[in-house]
């Protein structure tokens, strides 16, 4: 009997998605082998990954990783192959045995491999945000010109893509949906005086109501800057112009996201704040599996709520609109800076009510332009990164 089982390459591997992933593939081994899984540094937990799942390929960054990497899995009789950087990543992302890519690496380091996945035709499961708001032209137009699928992991768009009509190709204009409202748990700073915000310390900001998630995502969380990279990301997904695009926070995060038409009608997707739902529904679709997901039960939930949010509390969502305005190189700009002003922060170098400033202020310094090509992106990435850093230094001085 030929197998029809599909094999997948989980970037990111040991990371929140990356282990939420994981647990769905081993949910369900006669449907998902798994053929390489990759990881920045954390070498202890991609050798029980290993262990556990039997890849083909392992990724590590460092050579020296890699090499001890694969001692521990020879001495263990674990066959899997161990090899080191960039190079390799797009390797393990675009290998004709692959047929899903879970594209799970944090912020820009993920654009090369996704972009990878993307020319060899694979089905990406989207959950790198940052690829997209870096080259959301240049990566969608990859997509298309090489029957690449493109499935949002991002728990918002993929309960956008589970409300839009079935088979809805790109662009909300001319069709029968009139918005797209994304929602927001504003994360754990939505009550917190503003005066309050300067004392945040990186724990603070990384204790979400809902989510357990990695620490640059938390703290983009509790910026907004999340949401902000999520309008950009709705954008080019599903074709929607800023102004089709409106944040809605919803603290209890059960409802994900929501779909409305013209007609009057709006639809939305529920479910208990669990990361294997859109993960699980990404890998099997069009077909529904087993997530284990906790069943919602709305009478413990009681009550849905719903607000306006504030930009004076969460500037950074509206940096991430002017970015999206601007367009061409902007909103590259605005991840870099953001990846900065994070990082300073997480370490302990910039003070949390100072992340939207930086930002705020490298947009400024760098000059429009258009993104035709991504040695312009990355140029633009490089640039902003080094106009950050050079901001966060004068702050601290
Ligand atoms: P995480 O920090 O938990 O994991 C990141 C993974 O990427 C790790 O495996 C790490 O080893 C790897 N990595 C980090 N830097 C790397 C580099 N320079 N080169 C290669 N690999 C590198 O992050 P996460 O929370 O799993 O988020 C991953 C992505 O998914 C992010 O883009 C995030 O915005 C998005 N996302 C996450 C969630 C969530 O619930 N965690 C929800 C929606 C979207
Ligand atoms: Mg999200």
């Amino acid at each position: 009997m030929v197998s029809d089982k599909k094999f997948i390459t989980v970037l990111g591997a040991t990371g929140s998605i990356g282990v939420s992933t994981l647990d769905v593939v081993a949910r369900h081994p006669e449907r998902y082998g798994v053929f390489a899984l990759t990881a920045h540094r954390q070498v202890d937990k991609l050798y029980e990954q290993c262990l556990q799942h039997r890849p083909a390929y392992a990724v590590l960054d460092r050579a020296e990783d890699a090499q001890a990497l694969q001692a521990r899995l020879d001495a263990a009789g674990c066959c899997t192959e161990v090899l080191a950087g960039a190079a390799s990543l797009v390797a393990v992302a675009s290998a004709p045995e692959v047929d899903m890519v879970m594209a799970a690496i944090v912020g820009a380091a993920g654009l090369v491999p996704t972009l990878a996945a993307a020319r060899a035709g694979k089905r990406i499961l989207l959950a790198n945000k940052e690829a997209l708001v870096m080259s959301g032209a240049l990566f969608m137009q990859e997509v298309s010109a090489n029957g690449a699928t493109l499935l949002p992991i991002d728990s918002e768009h993929n309960a956008i893509f589970q409300a839009l009509p079935s088979g809805f190709r790109q662009g909300v204009d001319g069709t029968e949906v009139t918005r797209i409202l994304l929602t927001a748990s504003g994360g754990p700073f939505r009550r917190k005086p503003v005066e309050e915000l300067a004392a945040v310390t990186p724990d603070m900001a990384c204790a979400h109501p809902n989510w357990v998630m990695g620490r640059k995502i938390s703290v983009d969380s509790a910026t907004m800057m999340n949401k902000g990279l999520e309008v950009i990301e709705a954008h080019w997904l599903f074709g929607a112009p800023a102004e089709r695009i409106e944040v809605v926070i919803h603290p209890e995060s059960v409802i994900h996201s929501m779909v409305a038409y013209v007609d009057g009608s709006v639809l939305a997707q529920l479910g208990n704040p669990d990361m294997r739902t859109p993960i699980a529904h990404a890998m099997a679709f069009p077909e529904r599996v087993d997530a284990g997901v906790k069943p919602l039960d709305l009478f413990a939930v009681g009550q849905l709520n719903f607000e306006r949010p504030d930009l004076q509390r969460f500037p950074c969502l509206a940096l991430a609109y002017r970015a999206l305005e601007e367009g061409g190189i902007a909103p590259a700009v605005l991840n870099a800076a953001n990846e900065i002003a994070v990082g300073e922060f997480l370490g302990g170098g910039l003070r949390f009510d100072r992340i939207a400033g930086v930002i705020a202020a490298t947009l400024d310094r760098i000059e429009a332009q258009s993104a035709d090509s991504l040695e312009v992106v990355f140029e633009a990435d490089r640039q902003a990164r080094q106009v950050a850093a050079s901001l966060v230094r004068q702050y601290c001085s």
